[in-house]
């Protein structure tokens, strides 16, 4: 391995130098600022000079000198990215933001000069176009098809006319992406609401009224500042009394980059969706959902369209009884006429506490950190024997991450934790799992991986231990199930294993470990009072579990909308006719309980699907949820420890990463496909009884 010199230190860079410390886990402590750009730089060259090597090879292509050399190629590249952009996200200063805008145009010129790489690619279709005489196992298949799709589906078999055409399509689609979400951060940033008038505030809770005294002051405004950015506006919905004024942000909320202004968004939503359908059947697809869902466990476009339709139509009686119910309880407020929009959160608020009368405070104190990790470790130790144990000899990225290594019950070494709960201003909010090192074991050589959980849990005071919220604990089972999934993987190749799966799939894992949250048999093993050592009372688990199921078919006919809406987006073998509005209302009035509002359009500030890489995909937040549902229900029968379905679950599912189609891996655990039957139950709404309904 190449040692380089870095000009104005003498010490060898360490990203460079092969990592020796336990389990050669990251030199943390030795890496400075300094080290990132030329170990980039020197990792970009040498992974180049790994893939001119497969191609210069003089052999015949063949599994091993071609797809196997490629997964392997990039080790040092890969070891630098982890180590880089998991600290940019949890540790990151001014200098790594501009290292990072500094390497991402290099590191996707890289990547582009692999899917654009004829002469690789040629190699590949030789190695796939024998892939019958191979006698290649399942993994081996699945990674062989994943390297030839990712070439296929980028144009590589195009002819030369074709491929310029792809190339200027992709180029014009990813400025038009960042040019749409320009738009609606411009829009989202240009409202504000000064309340000047403290009359204005009633209802607000103090800590909403003190944020927007300090965004006033920020902006050297007098009064309180509200705005449209989601910790602003979601409060504002839920407890202004002040009706005009919700009306008044909602329907500026609503009307993001639809005011026919410089920042208008509809042309930009046509030109995206008649170039991802050109492009797809540049590609010899029907449509983009057809191209995208190729890759996902779905498969089809008519099996979302089906699956959705399926919720919508179990979902639909439920909503409507949960509209009448805040209806009705808006009158009893003294409410006249019809609720709209922007009375919805503001009477469910109202609504919700009535009927399960606790708060997040109530539940805190059972809640404590400490034991809390104890409860998720020994529910690890409980299904899949493992053995977690702090290793202070880790070196970690600051003091307040804590490195595990994690044992199965033979004593054999699986994999590293890297645990980090608390908010930073270096850290970027929410919660995630990533790693430093992924799993693989080509031919014998067995690499365990480097996982790491990233919370913003709220910290301990001088009073009081850290004390979450019940949320807060379904989060943290969230990223420990994505964290199995990594640990637990045994796979052969990098590209195959643990959470490099069809993104449909991936949150069965996390997801179906939040269910033991909601079990008593789980709670009553470390959820105590800190002061009082006494158990969270029942009572209390009975409430969060009711409360969990509020307006559940009205929040799952808002999801189904988006995913219909996406659908009829992307779906379509014409570009899109008309206006907008009018194709909006069409794809979601079946969902539709609202009148609709004058001006508002969802598609405008649809985010995710115009530029956040959901689209054809935003069905799989409800698609993996019936997974889970549907999985858990095993547990539920054989008892939520049972060792043998946690065994076959473990077996078939967090093992086996992406090695094999999901659905493949999904009925080895289940014995069959997953119906929306489990999700249902579990969310109260059970086969309706009403026939006008029960068609499929
Ligand atoms: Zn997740």
């Amino acid at each position: 391995m190449s040692k380089v010199k870095i000009p104005h230190t003498d010490s060898p860079n360490p990203l460079l130098t092969p990592f020796t410390g336990i389990h050669q886990t990251a030199p943390f402590n030795s890496v400075k600022i300094e080290h990132y750009l030329p170990a980039f730089e020197l990792a970009i060259e040498d992974a180049r000079k790994e893939i001119q090597q497969i191609i210069e090879n003089q052999s015949t292509p063949d599994f091993a000198n071609t797809i196997v050399a490629l997964d392997t190629s990039g080790e040092k590249l890969d070891r630098i990215k982890g180590i880089f952009f998991n600290l940019n996200s949890a540790a990151t200063c001014d200098e790594m933001q501009e290292i990072a805008q500094e390497i991402a145009p290099k590191l996707s010129d890289f990547g582009n000069d692999i899917s654009l790489n004829a002469e690789l690619f040629a190699r590949i279709k030789e190695v796939h176009d024998r892939r019958e005489n191979l006698a290649l196992n399942a993994e081996e298949a699945t990674l062989l098809e994943k390297n030839y799709r990712r070439f296929v589906r980028s144009g590589a078999n195009l002819i030369d006319a074709d491929k310029a055409k792809y190339r200027e399509i992709t180029k014009e689609l990813s400025t038009l992406g960042l040019q749409y979400q320009q738009n609606v951060l411009t829009e989202t940033n240009a409202y504000e609401l000064l309340i000047t008038d403290e009359d204005d505030l009633s209802g607000l809770p103090e800590s909403i009224v003190e944020m927007a005294t300090q965004t006033a002051q920020s902006k050297s405004k007098e009064g309180w500042l509200f705005n449209l950015q989601y910790p602003s506006y979601v409060p504002f919905l839920k407890y202004a009394d002040n009706r005009k004024l919700r009306e008044q942000i909602f329907r500026a909320s609503s009307s993001r980059a639809n005011h026919g202004n410089e920042h208008d968004n509809n042309a930009y939503i046509r030109r995206i969706v008649e170039l991802r359908l050109e492009k797809a059947q540049l590609l010899g697809f029907k449509s983009h959902a057809e191209y995208k869902l190729q890759e996902r466990m779905a498969e089809t476009p008519e099996k979302v369209i089906r699956f959705l339709d399926e919720l919508h139509q179990e979902s639909k009686p439920f909503a409507v009884k949960e509209f009448a119910e805040v209806q009705e309880f808006a009158e009893k407020l003294g409410f006249a006429g019809s609720i709209q929009r922007w009375d919805w959160a503001y009477y469910s608020e109202k609504l919700k506490s009535e009927k399960y009368n606790f708060t997040d405070e109530e539940v805190k104190p059972y809640l404590q950190l400490e034991k809390v990790i104890d409860g998720v470790f020994s529910l690890a130790r409980k299904l899949y024997g493992l053995r977690l144990q702090e290793n202070e000899n880790i070196e970690v990225y600051h003091p307040e991450v804590t490195a595990y290594e994690v044992f199965d019950e033979t004593d054999r070494f699986i994999a590293i934790l890297y645990l980090d709960f608390f908010p930073r201003e270096s850290k970027r909010s929410g919660a995630w799992m990533t790693d430093y090192r992924s799993q693989s074991n080509v031919n014998g050589n067995s690499i365990r991986p480097h996982i790491s959980l990233v919370t913003n849990f709220s910290k301990s005071t001088e009073n009081t231990p850290s004390l979450l919220t019940f949320d807060e604990v379904t989060t943290f089972l969230h990223e420990f199930g994505h964290g199995l999934h990594g640990m637990l993987s045994q796979c052969q190749f990098s590209g195959t294993s643990g959470t490099s799966v069809y993104w449909d799939f991936v949150e069965l894992p996390s997801q179906i470990h939040e269910n033991w949250a909601y079990e008593k048999e789980w709670l009553d093993q470390f959820a105590v009072h800190y002061q009082t050592g006494e158990k969270l009372p029942e009572e209390l688990i009975k409430k969060i579990q009711k409360a969990q199921n509020f307006q559940a078919a009205y929040m799952m006919e808002r999801q189904l909308s988006f995913a219909m809406l996406d659908m009829a987006y992307h779906n379509r073998e014409i570009p899109v006719e008309g206006d907008l509005k009018t194709f909006e209302l069409n794809a979601t009035s079946s969902t539709d309980l609202f009148e609709p509002v004058d001006g508002s359009l969802q598609s405008t500030s649809f985010s995710h699907i115009f530029s956040g890489g959901y689209d054809a995909g935003y069905y799989s937040y409800k698609w993996a949820e019936v997974l889970d549902a549907d999985a858990f229900t095993v547990f539920q029968e054989n008892g939520i420890f049972d060792r043998e379905t946690a065994d076959s679950f473990r077996k078939h599912i967090l093992e086996k990463g992406g090695s094999e189609h999901p659905m493949i891996l999904y009925k080895a655990f289940r014995g069959k496909e997953a119906t929306t039957a489990a999700l249902l139950k579990r969310n109260g709404l059970e086969a309706s009884p009403n026939p006008s309904f029960g068609g499929k």
